[in-house]
């Protein structure tokens, strides 16, 4: 799909993330060509650093970051003809109208708020005051987007205080992912699935975002936030709405987020005793949590894993189970829907149990599997056997099929096209808050001290406990 050109203004334009994801990301796309003739990307921060200067540290970040592409040096220079670099102060009056005559009219105008979400306001406000914002330009804000459901609400009012809300796309980097958006394809695209889609078809769901690396040294952020904040409040429960939403009757942004909010609307509180919080214990490969963000008694999760229910016709009685969390055994993220037992086996009871498990991997390896149950091989009777239908995308594909974006280069195209189905709508983080604040209150007000769990493992054995209850079993974190 064709791109207008631009100017993008990017605040925090020298900060981890702008040099890790975001100018990489615009040079992958600039390569595929969707980084028109006359745009400008625009870097802007505290220091005081020249065109060539802001240049130079973009060419490294790309070296660094920007993988297999950033061997092109001949589109490089191209590519680094378009960047520009204005100081500016988000809480002070220099630098912004040098900003505001660097910008052209006619062309898409978007600035991408990579700061701490405390700068949202004063930023927000310079650019109206100094008269950078046009009726359609965009803005983008990072996670995390509040920490409980008042800052969020404080947020959203600040933002709406000179942004329409058509104008701001709150990011989810999660669903940037292609395997994300496949997932609405496949449910979406297939007749085969959907009619099964529900409580009388599926046994249970899981979801599993699982790391292996601890919080390393943004200890001191993350303990004030812990898994349920970082991870389940904003990814997870994206994952869950795009599983179990109705369909939309189009694809299109509010029709989308309209039936994501209805199913975070229709989430039950959980009961206590169906989440297990944990902290990974130290080994020969690194410090435990408590060390690692200097806090011996720290309560707060680097696990968790829950139990969840969504009441609505769709999903009455079928489990939803979570987890994330970190240094476990691998890094994998997956969601399975595993289907009911046929409702009689003509096999006799030797057969065994046998279900059909649709898995959709997120990382490594995207792609999908469905188990199907076959007639082991062999003269030994009617033996029944389970086996994947595997599909990698990309062998599925195959070598020639276009190299799928990273999530923040596809989204940072939807900002610049104007598509806000990917980004998170205003009433959708307040209502995930709604929902998360008062397990997070439960816990704190219970005293709650979260299990340790030993690295490399599948979390605290209480985790495996939540499942086994139920008669029920987590699959392998592989
Ligand atoms: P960072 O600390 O590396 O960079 C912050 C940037 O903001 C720097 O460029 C700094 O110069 C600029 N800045 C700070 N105060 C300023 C001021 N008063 N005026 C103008 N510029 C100012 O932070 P980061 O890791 O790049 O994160 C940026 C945002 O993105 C944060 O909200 C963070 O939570 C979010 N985020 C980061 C990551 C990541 O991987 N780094 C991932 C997800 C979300």
């Amino acid at each position: 799909i064709p791109v207008d050109p631009f100017d993008l203004v990017i605040f925090g334009g020298t900060g981890d993330l702008a040099r890790r994801k975001i100018l990489p990301g615009l040079y992958r796309r600039f390569c595929a060509g969707q980084v028109p003739e006359g745009s400008q990307i625009i870097g802007s921060a505290r220091s005081d650093l020249d065109d060539a200067e802001y240049r130079l540290m973009v060419a490294e970040a790309i070296a660094e970051f920007g993988g297999v592409l950033s061997r092109e040096s001949a589109s490089l220079d191209a590519f680094l003809h378009r960047i520009h670099y204005v100081k500016s102060d988000a809480k002070g009056d220099g630098g912004w109208k040098e900003l505001q005559a660097t910008l052209r009219d006619g062309v898409v105008r978007a600035f991408y708020f990579s700061v701490g979400p405390s700068l949202f306001g004063d930023l927000a406000e310079r650019l109206h005051t100094f008269g950078l914002t046009t009726p359609d330009s965009r803005v983008v804000v990072e996670k995390p987007f509040g920490h409980d459901l008042q800052s969020a609400k404080a947020l959203n009012a600040t933002l709406a205080e000179h942004f329409d809300e058509h104008q701001i796309y709150r990011i989810d980097h999660y669903l940037g992912k292609e395997t994300v958006q496949n997932l609405m394809a496949v449910r979406f695209g297939n007749m085969l699935f959907e009619p099964l889609w529900n409580s009388q078809y599926v046994d249970h769901i899981q979801i599993t975002v699982a790391e292996t690396v601890g919080v390393g040294g943004r200890g001191g952020y993350y303990d004030k936030s812990g898994a349920m904040r970082d991870m389940v409040q904003n990814h997870l429960m994206q994952l869950l709405c795009l599983i179990a939403m109705e369909p939309p009757a189009k694809f299109d942004p509010d029709a989308v987020r309209d039936e994501k909010l209805k199913v975070i609307r229709a989430l039950e509180p959980v009961d206590w005793h169906h989440i297990v919080r944990g902290q990974y214990g130290a080994d020969d490969n690194g410090p435990g949590y408590r060390d690692d963000v200097e806090d011996p008694k720290s309560r707060t999760e680097s696990f968790i894993a829950m139990k969840c229910h969504i009441s609505n016709w769709r999903w009455a009685g079928t489990p939803f189970y979570m987890r994330t969390g970190k240094r476990l055994k691998a890094r994998t993220s997956e969601i399975a829907v595993v289907f009911k037992d046929a409702p009689h086996s003509i096999f006799g009871v030797d057969a065994g149990r046998h279900r059909n498990v649709l898995a959709i991997r997120l990382q490594p390896n995207e792609g999908m599997t469905l188990d199907v149950t076959i007639k082991e091989p062999g003269p030994g009777g009617m033996r029944l056997l389970d086996v994947p239908l595997d599909m990698s995308f990309a062998d599925a594909l195959g070598p020639d099929a276009e190299e799928a974006p990273d999530a923040y280069e596809r989204l940072i195209m939807d900002v610049i096209r104007g598509n806000q189905t990917l980004f998170m709508r205003g009433d959708e983080v307040e209502a995930a808050w709604a929902w998360t604040d008062p397990l997070i209150e439960g816990w704190q007000t219970r005293n709650d001290v979260p299990k340790e769990y030993e690295p490399g493992t599948a979390g605290p054995e209480d985790a495996l406990m939540l499942m086994h209850r139920d008669g029920r079993k987590w699959r392998e974190i592989k």
